[in-house]
């Protein structure tokens, strides 16, 4: 039978109230709901991290950092509290949180941008095996906030939801434009979760730097490109007008693809 889904109560402590906290913990897990608090680090040093350490009457709070008066660099405090976590032996799951609390650059409206700002909180600490849950907080577009949580899970490795793609820099051996191949590879297979694709300007040092890419798409002389199956070259010498629907074919003959609208 599928457990029904529960909601999360949250609330954030920005003292080391203990009473508050515990009663608060106790209520909500005896009403039914998950719970997830917002704690100072250094309030699992005191009553609130005894009370978690004996705490057996519900699944274990979600944790995440509670912003400080001092203004602290969050990656800091999410340390500072998966440190009191282990030296309290806890077994509360961390929650990272993207807002308004934790951005670097609020103001940045780009996607890319935003991007590569809630990366700079995220990335470090999933990289490190730290997070449980995610949350990117931007009530205005919650479409492009999921989307951004998705691609910041898929930059560290720690969840893989559509195709990744290995690409080389480009320098004077480029054989192709490599930008605008790219994103045309990228517009026909974007949907291929787990398949990883390696572009590569050239053969000189492309096939040695397309890592564990189960496909690649390498320039082989101009406006030729050779194409690789894992590290073996699989075929050769392809007009570039071509390849890009070739590299397809490839894709299906491994039984690699399946339609855009059949991803679930
Ligand atoms: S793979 Fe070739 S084209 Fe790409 S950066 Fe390296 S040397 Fe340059």
């Amino acid at each position: 039978m599928e457990a029904s889904p529960r909601l999360v109560i949250f609330r954030e402590f920005r003292n080391s109230d203990s009473k508050d906290y515990i009663n608060f913990v106790q209520l909500t897990n005896e009403a039914g709901f998950f719970t997830a608090t917002g704690v100072l680090p250094i309030s699992l040093d005191g009553e609130v991290g005894d009370f978690l350490s004996g705490y057996s009457d519900g699944p274990p709070p979600l944790l995440t950092h509670a912003p400080q008066e001092l203004h602290t660099n969050p990656l800091v405090t999410y340390r500072e509290l998966v440190t009191a976590v282990r030296n309290r032996n806890l077994d509360a799951p961390i929650w990272i949180r993207i807002n308004g609390d934790t951005r670097f650059q609020p103001e940045e409206k780009f996607f890319s941008s935003r991007l590569l700002d809630a990366a700079l909180l995220a990335g470090p600490l999933l990289c490190d095996g730290i997070g449980d849950a995610i949350s990117v907080e931007e009530a205005s577009d919650a479409d492009s906030s999921r989307a951004l949580a998705y691609n910041l899970l898929q930059g560290a490795r720690a969840r893989i939801s559509k195709t990744e793609f290995v690409a080389c820099p480009s320098c004077g051996r480029t054989l192709f434009n490599l930008e605008t191949t790219t994103q045309k590879i990228k517009e026909r297979t974007n949907h291929l979760k787990g398949v990883t694709i390696a572009v590569m300007g050239c053969i000189v040092n492309g096939p040695g730097e397309m890592a564990d890419a189960d496909f690649g798409y390498v320039g082989g002389a101009p406006g030729k490109i050779n194409l690789y199956v894992g590290k073996k070259c699989v075929q050769t010498s392809i007009p570039e007008e071509h390849a890009v629907e070739r590299l397809v074919d490839l894709i299906k003959e491994h039984g690699r693809w399946h339609e855009p609208n059949n991803i679930s």
